[in-house]
């Protein structure tokens, strides 16, 4: 190994690794340090990932990638107690050429990414913690980690290490994370039969569906649950805010077993069996959260940086695309033969321009929003499949006297004036 790199890359996941493709294929000397076993071994994701940001690096990967199933249909699910609301939408070309979505198991697709990563010339040290980054006259200069002699130096530290990401921390560019600013998410692999899943969702063979719950999924928390189709299995997930959770007192395992008993789940997972379960946290600071992405030697990237789009369940293409652009700029740099902040801010600024600071800006007050105000999760979900109940219920009422009662229960105790304005807000928060 030699001494020094063009690049040192803290964490194995999406966002390291596009990175250090991306680099490496510039001809830089790119070493990646990921403390798992192996790429994905420690990566948790229920999970989609999306098309486009993985073609900006590799053309036409699905071609040799291990992908689970190409998504056809996105499904959403407005839950109560033993009722729910769907809509979704399903198209036929996303089951083509070039696709829009995939399911995953990061597992695999770390494992394959990293050994694109080691052809184009990347070298990956797994089982390896980074402790710290090496600053020198306030620039970072290195790393140190957990090895004998485990000292590494490079021109730039890319600390791609997750949401948990201590080394941002240790420089100053975050404080520790807030419980509003974390969720946290289990999630079990429920095996089953392909046909018996293709039959169940109604799919045609080798062909997925999302479907994502908001409100009973979390029994009232913000937060949302997910149903996910593998080849051979489904991947059924549950998150909520940690406050919440604390505040509530609530285990996310028990909101994974109440959400496994619910009538619209339990026919879907009749007999499968529990394979994997998985806890991690998901960073839902949104845009406010966003820390300090450059320093002097230095750049943050994926859910390090806080870049995930919780509305939208978009994480790894935010990572994918971080690591992308730091990336380019780190190139820049390299030719200019400059690395300090303002060398490296051409990161920032493309990332500031691109999509992934435009959503995290159009849903900045969402979170806190749907956090501060209970009602939207626990009286206006329920209100939608009460409505829908008293509606499509046949019990000699007229129709008149049906959308009465409706307003008289969605109304309680709230004014028209309150309802009216907790809607405005809530669509003023996502438009
Ligand atoms: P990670 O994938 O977390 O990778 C960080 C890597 O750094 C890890 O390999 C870790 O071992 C390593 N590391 C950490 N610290 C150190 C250290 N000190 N030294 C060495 N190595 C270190 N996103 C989607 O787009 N679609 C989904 O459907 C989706 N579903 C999700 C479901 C769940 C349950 C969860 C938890 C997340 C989901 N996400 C989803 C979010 C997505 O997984 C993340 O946004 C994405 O993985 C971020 O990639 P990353 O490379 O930044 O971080």
């Amino acid at each position: 190994m030699p001494e020094k790199f063009d690049a040192i890359v803290v964490g194995a996941g999406v966002a390291g690794l596009a990175a250090a493709y991306k680099m490496s294929q510039a001809g830089l000397s790119v070493v990646v340090i990921e403390r798992g076993d192996y790429p994905g071994a420690k990566n948790v994701m229920g999970g989609v990932l999306y098309r486009s940001m993985m073609e900006d690096l590799i053309p036409e990967f699905w071609k040799e990638a291990p992908l689970q199933r190409p998504v056809v249909e996105q499904r959403f699910w407005f839950m109560d107690i033993d009722s729910v609301v769907t809509t979704g939408y399903k198209s036929q070309d996303w089951a083509r050429e070039p696709y829009n979505c995939f399911t995953v198991f990061r597992g695999q697709f770390d494992q394959w990414f990293a050994r694109k990563c080691t052809e184009a010339g990347v070298v990956i040290v797994n089982e390896t913690l980074v402790e710290e980054c090496l600053v020198e006259n306030d620039k970072v200069v290195g790393v140190r980690t957990n090895r004998p002699e485990g000292d590494i130096y490079a021109n730039v530290v890319v600390l791609a290490d997750g949401v948990n990401s201590l080394l941002a921390k240790q420089l100053g560019f975050h404080q520790e994370w807030q419980p509003q600013q974390v969720a946290l998410a289990v999630m079990e692999e429920l095996k089953l039969p392909s046909e018996v899943i293709e039959e169940r969702f109604n799919l045609e063979p080798g062909m997925g569906t999302t479907i994502e719950i908001f409100g009973g999924g979390t029994l009232g928390l913000v937060g949302t649950a997910f149903i996910y189709t593998n080849k051979e299995h489904l991947s059924l997930g549950v998150g909520a805010l940690l406050s919440q959770l604390r505040q509530a007192k609530i285990k996310p395992y028990d909101l994974l077993e109440n959400l496994k008993k619910h009538p619209a789940v339990r026919p879907l997972i009749r007999n499968a069996e529990p394979v994997e379960y998985y806890a991690h946290l998901i960073p839902e600071g949104g845009y406010k959260a966003v820390p300090q992405l450059v320093g002097n030697g230095v750049v943050v990237v994926g859910d390090a940086a806080q870049l995930v789009n919780g509305i939208h369940r978009e994480g790894s293409n935010l990572a994918m695309t971080s690591g992308r652009l730091a990336a380019e700029a780190i190139i820049r740099a390299h030719q200019m033969g400059e690395f300090d902040r303002r060398a490296l801010s051409h990161y920032e600024e493309t990332l500031r321009n691109s999509y992934v600071m435009a959503d995290l800006k159009k849903y900045k007050d969402s979170s806190h929003l749907f956090e501060k105000n209970p009602k939207y999760f626990n009286e206006y979900l329920p209100a939608a499949n009460m409505a829908l109940h008293e509606m499509l219920t046949v019990d000699g009422t007229s129709k008149k006297d049906k959308q009465k009662r409706i307003m008289q229960r969605i109304l309680g105790g709230n004014s028209l004036y309150s309802v009216g304005k907790d809607l405005y807000q809530a669509w003023k928060a996502m438009r």
